[in-house]
């Protein structure tokens, strides 16, 4: 099974992916967490490429390519045998995160990144979990924290809102695959929430 979190900076989507990780792991089955960019050691050395240094070094166009280089070699080193095995992959953002940040940031490139998408990537999660926020919130989350790359940080809350009504558009896109819970409460309420809708799939 093939789970995904979205959502803005600061959503809390990692904190959650780990307790649900914890949660699954709890009940003895094998997870894989993992996240991108990176999730492998070839993706990982793409992710300091796109996120360390010059904001400015990539275009939108080249940085669709690193991002789709970096999810290719993460299906085929982690994603794809992990699933073969039979574990849950619990993949802290997906292609998600590039039809909205590479797609929707920087002009609307959302057509090449479906199209890079289809030619390489090809799957999608089976369950995606958006964890909703306030970008003011989660801003003001993500600042407080150390270790989320500076670049990133510095897109600010207009972008941020755009991000959020672009997660939420999406998710009315792919009703099957999206759940939406809402990130603005306790972490352990939000967790309850998580592990309710993921039970439901895995049931299944
Ligand atoms: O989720 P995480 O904090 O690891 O993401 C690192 C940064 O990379 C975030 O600030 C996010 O905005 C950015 N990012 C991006 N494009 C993606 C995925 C993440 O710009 N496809």
């Amino acid at each position: 099974v093939f789970l995904s979190f979205e959502g803005i900076d600061g959503s809390g989507k990692s904190t959650q992916a780990r307790l649900l990780a914890e949660a699954l792991r709890a009940t003895g089955r094998e997870v894989v967490l993992t996240r991108e960019p990176g999730g492998s050691p070839g993706a990982e050395e793409i992710r300091a490429l796109v996120l360390q240094g010059d904001p400015d070094r990539w275009s939108a166009e080249t940085e669709i390519l690193l991002f789709t280089a970096a999810r290719r070699d993460h299906l085929e080193r982690t994603i794809r045998p992990a699933l073969a095995r039979g574990a849950v992959v619990i993949c802290d953002r997906f292609a998600d995160s590039t039809r909205m940040y590479q797609g929707l940031s920087r002009g609307n490139l959302r057509g090449v990144v479906d199209q890079l998408h289809a030619l390489m990537i090809g799957v999608e999660p089976d369950l995606t979990v958006l964890i909703d926020m306030d970008p003011e919130v989660g801003l003001a989350r993500a600042k407080g924290r150390q270790g989320v790359e500076e670049r990133f940080e510095d897109f600010g809350a207009d972008l941020q809102r755009r991000m959020r009504a672009g997660f939420l558009s999406l998710a009315g896109e792919f009703p099957e695959r999206f759940r939406v819970i809402d990130g603005a409460r306790s972490p352990e309420a939000v967790a309850g929430d998580v592990l309710a809708v993921v039970g439901g799939a895995l049931a299944s």
